[in-house]
């Protein structure tokens, strides 16, 4: 468990409390700079170290990224007038501290993934880091080397290699300090860490002893190794700071390998930089290891402790038994397994004798394949065991089994038998009600047809004869009532499917289909003042269809618009190609329909409430039965009326294709 390190809280701080950090931060750069300029080392133009650059690169990953370029021009003008302070010419003073600034936005570049939380955890931060700190130093070392040899003379080479070694020293000991993730958990007793820290400072007082110059600068690097890997990040951080400073002190003391070995091209304080930048790089990237190893094991342990709890609770027996010649090694075997198998498991190996202990010993096969088999021992649980072998290994060949209680197979086996066998009852039952009710509404029809047929003929013979005014009246009174009874036997007819159409399909010429329609209707409209046109092109316009279903189709559309069309009033027939598709449409100049039952008029036996209080005689049937009709035609039909101003009733037609 950790904490998040303090660069990323620092971060998490709001408004005026993070810009208080950050200037803290800047503010004890620029005292500790000032502080090293009195380091000037003798006879050099360089500041021996120059920690403040570790603690720019810290403010400057602690400020949001929209604010960074401020920290920049803080750290470049407090460093400048630091230089200055010191004595250093202008020029110079403001190339250095340019460098300095460069260096920070540099490392905090490679260290921070865009605004994600600035961490160094695993080997590749550390990596991404130290190219940072590497990157940054060459370049912080070249401008600042090349404008001290311009502005005071010096070779620009050493200069430079001076400012790189000083600077990425500083950066590599502090910034890592607020960027390494702090444990919760202490790793290593307080005893122990206290005992690690004095062997570490012993080994630096051993190699760096004032007034011995041996070479035995290695003497703590084990040591620090030894941190790296046995504690915390933080932890070993402090010692290498700890060493670091005892390492610093000492030699300036006199004391250890650096002091007598200064070349013209490395200074003693640079070989000491560089030692200790050593020192941190073997610390971090030991770390680094260390947590990423240990980031896996904790994985690893978590999918461990999954799968161990998968296979304990499991409704399926699993056993692993290792096959060593006539030894059968229990290795594994889960509660469900056991209380399937009961005396075929021993406690530590396969019963022998048992049943399971033939199959296994007859298991012949090769790794990954599989047998399958079934016990079905009276009084016992029927199971089901497959065998896989899975390894052929050094003690003998591992086989995995598992086991299967079959009763809660057949249980569920048996329900869906069960569930099939009812289903087909009731759709048998369905079927033979279905076929009642066919015969039933044929039978019935037929039986009313036949005498309605009569009456209708015989009412048409007395029509014909010699009436006064009003039994003519009564006459065509019963003619027109048996004419709709009639109509109305066979829209039920119709939809009950007991009168197929012999004729199949033909081409028709819908204009003069509808033309005849109208001849059919033109008598009932007679005494009614209705104006009825057609608008249609000079020539046939061809559909397949059957020729009575596509008459029943118009006929019902126009007698809706003849009825619902009060006196005055008009009926617009249209056929058009539209879109290669043909469009009959019928409008009339009727009360319309209320768009909220444009749908439903095509519901069976459905009239609209305007309809039906307006006392205008209907079943309901006839858009059902037009609907119906045209969707066999692969038409379609639909209404469009805004509910005061007439109603539009629009069939459409595939075209019949001609060929020629
Ligand atoms: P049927 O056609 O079975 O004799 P119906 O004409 O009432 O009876 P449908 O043709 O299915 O039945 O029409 C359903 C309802 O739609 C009608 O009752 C009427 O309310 C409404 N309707 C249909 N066409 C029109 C129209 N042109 N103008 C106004 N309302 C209409
Ligand atoms: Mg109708």
């Amino acid at each position: 468990m950790t904490f998040p390190n303090l660069a990323a809280s620092a971060r998490q701080l709001r408004g005026a409390r993070h810009a208080l950090v950050v200037a803290l931060l800047l503010a004890l750069s620029a005292v500790v700079a000032f502080a090293s300029t009195s380091m000037l080392s003798t006879g050099s133009h360089v500041f021996a170290w120059w920690p403040a650059a570790g603690i720019n690169v810290v403010a400057a990953v602690v400020a949001r990224r929209r604010r960074r370029w401020i920290v920049l021009v803080v750290v470049v003008v407090t460093t400048a007038s630091i230089s200055l302070l010191a004595g250093r010419p202008p020029a110079v003073a403001l190339v250095g501290a340019i460098a300095v600034a460069a260096e920070s936005w540099i490392v905090t570049y490679f260290s921070v993934d865009g605004d994600d939380e600035p961490r160094l955890t695993t080997t590749r931060d550390i990596l991404r880091f130290l190219a940072g700190v590497l990157f940054g130093g060459v370049i912080a070392g070249a401008l600042a080397g090349t404008s001290i040899a311009l502005g005071l003379g010096g070779d620009p080479l050493v200069l430079g290699f001076t400012v790189f070694a000083s600077h990425a020293s500083a950066v590599v000991v502090i910034a890592p300090l607020a960027l390494v993730n702090r444990f919760r958990q202490p790793m290593g007793s307080p005893l122990a860490r206290v005992t690690h820290l004095v062997l570490l400072l012993a080994s630096v007082a051993v190699a760096f002893a004032p007034g011995s110059t041996a070479a035995l600068g290695f003497l703590p690097v084990p040591f620090l190794a030894w941190a790296a890997f046995s504690f915390t990040m933080s932890f070993a951080l402090a010692e290498l700071i700890a060493a670091s400073a005892g390492v610093v002190a000492l030699t300036l003391l006199g004391g250890g390998p650096f002091v007598a070995s200064a070349t013209p091209f490395l200074s003693a304080s640079a070989m000491l930089e560089l030692y200790v930048v050593t020192l941190g790089v073997t610390t971090l990237l030991i770390s680094s290891a260390r947590n990423e190893r240990q980031q896996l094991e904790e994985r690893n342990l978590a999918s461990g402790t999954l799968l161990e709890e998968g296979f304990r609770l499991a409704q399926y027996g699993f056993v692993v038994v290792q096959k060593d010649a006539a030894v059968y090694r229990l290795l594994q075997a889960n509660p469900a397994a056991r209380a399937l198998l009961g005396d075929n498991l021993a406690e530590d190996r396969v019963a022998a004798g048992s049943w399971l202990r033939g199959i296994i010993a007859h298991t012949a096969h090769g790794v990954g394949e599989r047998s399958t088999h079934t016990s079905d021992v009276a009084g016992a649980a029927p199971i089901e065991v497959t065998v896989t072998v899975a390894a052929d290994a050094t003690f003998g060949e591992i086989l995995l089994l598992s086991v299967v209680d079959l009763r809660a197979v057949r249980a569920a086996e048996e329900a869906g038998r069960l569930q099939l066998a009812r289903e087909k009852e009731v759709v048998d039952e369905l079927r033979r009600l279905n076929q009642q009710k066919d015969g039933f509404v044929s039978s019935v029809t037929h039986e009313l047809r036949t005498p309605i047929t009569t009456v209708l003929g015989f009412t048409e013979e007395l029509a014909d004869t010699d009436l006064d005014a009003v039994q003519s009246n009564y006459v065509a009174i019963v003619l027109r009532n048996a004419e709709r009874l009639l109509r109305t036997i066979e829209d039920v007819l119709t939809f009950s499917k007991r009168m197929p159409t012999t004729d199949a399909p033909t081409e028709l010429d819908i204009v003069e289909l509808v033309r005849a329609v109208l001849d059919d209707v033109r008598l009932s409209v007679r005494d009614r003042d209705l104006r009825i046109t057609v608008d249609a092109p000079g020539g046939p316009v061809h559909v397949v269809a059957d020729q009575n279903d596509l008459t029943r189709v118009i006929l019902n559309l126009l007698t809706n618009a003849i009825k619902f069309t009060p006196e005055g009033g008009t009926i617009a027939i249209s056929v058009e190609n539209v879109d290669g598709e043909l469009d009959l449409a019928i409008a009339d100049s009727g009360p319309g329909i209320d768009p909220a039952e444009l749908e439903r008029v095509f519901d069976r036996f459905y009239r609209a409430s305007a309809a039906s209080s307006d006392g205008v005689p209907g079943t309901g049937l006839g858009l059902a039965i037009v609907r119906d009709l045209v969707g066999e035609m692969h038409g379609t039909v639909a209404l469009e009326s805004d509910g005061r101003s007439g109603t539009t009733a629009h069939v459409r037609l595939p075209l019949a294709v001609r060929v020629g």
